[in-house]
């Protein structure tokens, strides 16, 4: 989670990113959230969105928990 100002109020706002490194293009994120993740031309997984919503945050923890290798890492 980061800090970030909007109309003046500080909100907590989710960025994650998938380390290309430790991604065994399962596809399991994809399945799971396919609105933050998707296939890349490396055919690995990597998120397309910059921000998280917030009604996918419950969604893309359980993609990072359920990831074999750990692979999905918050900003
Ligand atoms: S669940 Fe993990 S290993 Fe599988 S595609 Fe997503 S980031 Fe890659």
């Amino acid at each position: 989670m980061c800090k970030i100002l909007h109309n003046n109020w500080e909100v907590s706002v989710m960025k994650v990113y998938v380390d290309q490194d430790e991604c065994i293009a399962c596809g399991v994120c994809i399945d799971m959230c396919p609105d933050v993740f998707d296939w890349n031309e490396d055919g690995k997984s990597h998120v397309i969105v910059d921000e998280v919503p917030a009604d996918l945050e419950d969604c893309v923890r359980d993609a990072m928990s359920s990831c074999p290798t750990e692979a999905i890492k918050e900003a």
